[in-house]
């Protein structure tokens, strides 16, 4: 049988690995380069082509934002402009070595300095740390300068934070890691924290609370300033989860509002490339009273306008990250901040909020979610149209992939019943927000006609359904499934 393009069954290039070279090693100007080595390294062997092609074929089964409308909902799956790939090649950049002197580094401390600069400014907080590594790492890192700070104050009884019931899981994650315990709260009308709910939960022990804003289902918190206000008086502090601040980058500062350290997710909100493996980047900005305990290295301008290093500092919570984190990501947060400027900035989170509410109030009456409050930058449908048809939202999951489209977060946040969670982002044309409004429109209709053809969905992937429960525990990603 001959097998054309996709149907090939991509082994690893350790399979197919045939003692030829795709790299010439070039001689030391003197002649022969002695090889010390005594054992093989055991890469694979392959020609440059025969490697090109296995990406290529591998990167053609797998979905993209570059191939479609990726609406996976609290992810902000946007476009990455390729100008920031531009930029984040130059030699003069990706050819850095962390332990190159200050003195040959000053271009690219001047950025890292900037970038935390402009973060600082977008959130309203006093300082910036750039070192982690992920969203969850900052948040990790967040709740270690608070710890910090209560330990150096003798606060340490204040050992609770309090978390509500739409988090990210995340969030009780990361208070765990930072040795505090949880105390969950449950979310008001409309899926809005109040501060009632808050005053009841509080105590002594109480070292803060996590908020994202806008909140997992897409509403903002507009409770936020009294909120803050009642952790405020009783020395607790107010985290903010920055992971939804796509929604208004440039219009709203965070600090004013109560928050008092924050992550970003880089990756989210500001276009570095999303996981696949690669390295992320949670920087975390925090108010005055947690600066001492930023992590180090920290960059300082000195009047002359040089950068310098500070390896040490009498209070930091010490090194989270080697160097200074993942220095060519922040280089492409750096240029995108820079090339949108303010104004730019602004108009991105407000057109991600439009195209959200277009998706919401298009699909509003076949939900039937008329009731529900405006969304921000991300629409969420609960599986109530659904009832009774057989159907479920993972068979409209899957379905959509047969379309093109990436399927939306499902099932989360938790306390939506079947949930679908729509963030078309800034980047989809109108176009494509109407044929994805169009094809959720027909497959809704069709859960209601007929729930058999959903059983065998997708069909047009390379893999159709597979036995999740299986494939987790079988983890052979050479083999088909
Ligand atoms: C994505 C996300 C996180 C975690 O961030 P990572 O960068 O994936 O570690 C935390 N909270 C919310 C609300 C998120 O959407």
């Amino acid at each position: 049988m001959i097998e054309t393009g996709l149907d090939i069954q991509e082994g690893l290039l350790f399979d197919s690995s045939h003692d030829v070279s795709g790299a010439s090693v070039p001689r030391a100007f003197t002649g022969e380069v002695p090889n010390l080595r005594e054992t093989k390294l055991g890469f694979p062997q392959l020609s440059e082509l025969e490697v090109v092609r296995h990406f290529t074929r591998l990167s053609r089964k797998n979905f993209n934002i570059d191939l479609g409308m990726y609406p996976l909902g609290s992810c902000t799956m946007k476009y990455n402009p390729r100008v920031n790939e531009t930029i984040s090649g130059l030699g003069g950049f990706s050819m850095l070595h962390p332990y190159q002197p200050e003195s040959m580094t000053q271009g690219a401390l001047s950025i890292l300095y900037d970038l935390e600069q402009a973060l600082a400014e977008l959130t309203g907080l006093a300082a910036v740390t750039l070192s982690p590594a992920a969203g969850a790492h900052g948040e990790f890192v967040g709740l270690k300068l608070i710890k910090a700070y209560l330990e150096h104050h003798n606060l340490s009884h204040k050992n609770i934070i309090l978390i509500p019931d739409t988090a990210h899981g995340t969030n009780p994650a990361s208070c765990i890691a930072a040795g505090f315990q949880v105390k969950s709260l449950p979310e008001g009308a409309n899926g809005v924290m109040t501060p009632e709910s808050v005053k009841t939960a509080m105590s002594e022990d109480v070292a803060g609370l996590m908020m994202t804003n806008p909140n997992t289902l897409g509403v903002f918190e507009h409770h936020a300033k009294e909120i803050a206000d009642v952790l405020h008086d009783q020395g607790a502090f107010l985290y903010g989860d920055g992971a939804n601040m796509n929604a208004f980058v440039g219009s709203v500062k965070p600090a004013d509002y109560g928050f008092d350290v924050m992550h970003l997710n880089l990756h989210k909100t500001f276009s570095t490339p999303h996981g696949g493996g690669g390295p992320g980047a949670g920087p975390v900005a925090v108010c005055e009273r947690l600066k001492p305990y930023l992590p180090t290295p920290r960059i300082q301008r000195e009047e002359d306008g040089t950068y310098r290093v500070l390896h040490k500092m009498p209070h930091s919570i010490g090194l989270v990250k080697p160097y200074f984190g993942q220095f060519l990501i922040l280089l492409r947060a750096w240029a995108y901040i820079t090339l949108l400027g303010r104004d730019g900035l602004r108009e991105t989170s407000e057109q991600a909020v439009l195209s959200a509410r277009y998706i919401q109030s298009q699909l509003q009456d076949v939900f039937q979610n008329e009731d529900a409050a405006p969304c921000m930058h991300e629409a969420v449908f609960s599986d109530e149209v659904l009832k009774g048809t057989g159907v479920k939202t993972l068979d409209i999951a899957k379905a959509l992939m047969d379309f093109g489209f990436h399927p939306p977060t499902m099932y989360f946040p938790l306390v939506v019943s079947g949930a679908l969670l729509i963030e078309p982002t800034e980047c989809e044309p109108k176009a494509e927000l109407d044929r994805f409004i169009d094809v959720l429109k027909s497959l809704i209709g069709k859960a209601k006609e007929n729930a058999e053809w959903f059983t065998d969905r997708p069909t047009q992937t390379p893999c159709s359904r597979i036995n999740e429960a299986l494939a987790a525990r079988n983890l052979d990603v050479a083999k088909p499934i």
